[in-house]
């Protein structure tokens, strides 16, 4: 029936066919990915608003794929997410992470560097998984990193309804010393009153925020929006990290807004381990 039509057709079907391989193949490829080691970590740098310092990183995972070269977090988290893989996916950053960041403490020993810290993303499937605390204990403890060097992100849309059971593991977390870090706060229109239930220190304020700052000065009415969730947020006992700052202009108010910390484009782009220490060690010796 498409003949009469030409290659037209027949090009636009291959073409949904290729996409239709890809995300299966895509996710047929992953476990065998993992186990070949075709995945990687770009570190992005959490930069302190006040002193310009670098207080850390965030792990962001990538995979280096024998066809398609390298793929972005998006393309394959959701994913791994309906397979179940990103548990083990998971556990694999943490660990990677966990031990990039006891390197670089161990590098930085004897210097004015603070220690860094390691943000590790969690994706809900984790969440759930029974091993998670007893997987997060092991791994600190096989590398000799302090829980306090390692944040946890979970994004707010994770948590929104969160019963007691989802909050557990979390918790036990947070007591053993693990800061909890509330991803892209902002866009899950959560309950501000809630946040009191949630065993978390840190709220990342979500990348939309930040956008709207761009001008200098910002429009009035985000200024007065972000400085009420700072002025909330600090109430509450909880730090402010910025995500997505891609100007001077935007660090600037968001600082004077009372933000604590920033990460974005501005300061670095994510990279190889090897940047984020030379970028730290670079402000401690200016
Ligand atoms: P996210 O946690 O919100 O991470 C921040 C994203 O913003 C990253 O995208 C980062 O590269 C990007 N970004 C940083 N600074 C700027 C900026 O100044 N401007 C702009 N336009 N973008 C900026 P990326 O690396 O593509 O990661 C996307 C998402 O994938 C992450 O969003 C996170 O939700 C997820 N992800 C990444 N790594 C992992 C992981 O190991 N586990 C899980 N479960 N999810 C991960
Ligand atoms: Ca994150
Ligand atoms: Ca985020
Ligand atoms: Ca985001």
């Amino acid at each position: 029936a498409k003949s009469a039509g030409g290659n037209r057709f027949e090009l636009a079907d291959a073409e949904a066919d290729a996409r239709v391989i890809t995300r299966h193949g895509l996710t047929t490829a992953l476990p065998a990915a993992l186990e070949r080691s075709e995945f990687f970590i770009e570190y992005q740098p959490l930069v302190h608003l006040g002193d310009g310092s670098v207080r850390g990183a965030e792990a962001l995972v990538r995979w280096l794929h024998p066809q398609h070269g390298v793929l972005g977090p998006d393309r394959f988290i959701p994913l791994a997410e309906h397979t179940g893989l990103i548990v083990p996916l998971g556990r694999w950053v943490l660990e990677q992470s966990v031990r990039q960041a006891r390197d670089w403490r161990e590098r930085h020993a004897g210097t004015a560097t603070a220690p860094l810290r390691i943000n590790v993303n969690l994706s809900p499937c984790q969440l759930t998984h029974a091993g998670l605390v007893q997987d997060t204990v092991d791994i600190l403890q096989a590398a000799g990193v302090e829980p306090d060097a390692l944040c946890l992100e979970v994004t707010e849309s994770a948590l929104i309804g969160a019963d007691d059971d989802l909050l557990k593991p979390l918790r036990r977390l947070a007591e053993m010393g693990v800061d909890i870090a509330l991803d892209d706060f902002g866009t899950g229109y959560s309950n501000l009153a809630n946040l009191r239930r949630l065993p978390v220190s840190i709220l990342k304020l979500d990348r939309s925020f930040t956008q709207g700052m761009q001008q200098f000065p910002a429009d009035p009415v985000d200024l007065k929006i972000v400085e009420g969730i700072v002025s909330l947020a600090h109430s509450l006992n909880l730090a402010v990290t910025v995500e997505g700052v891609e100007t001077g202009a935007q660090a600037e108010q968001l600082r004077i807004l009372g933000c604590d910390t920033a990460q974005g484009w501005y300061y670095a782009r994510p990279g190889p381990p090897e940047r984020l220490h030379d970028l730290a060690l670079a402000d401690a010796t200016t």
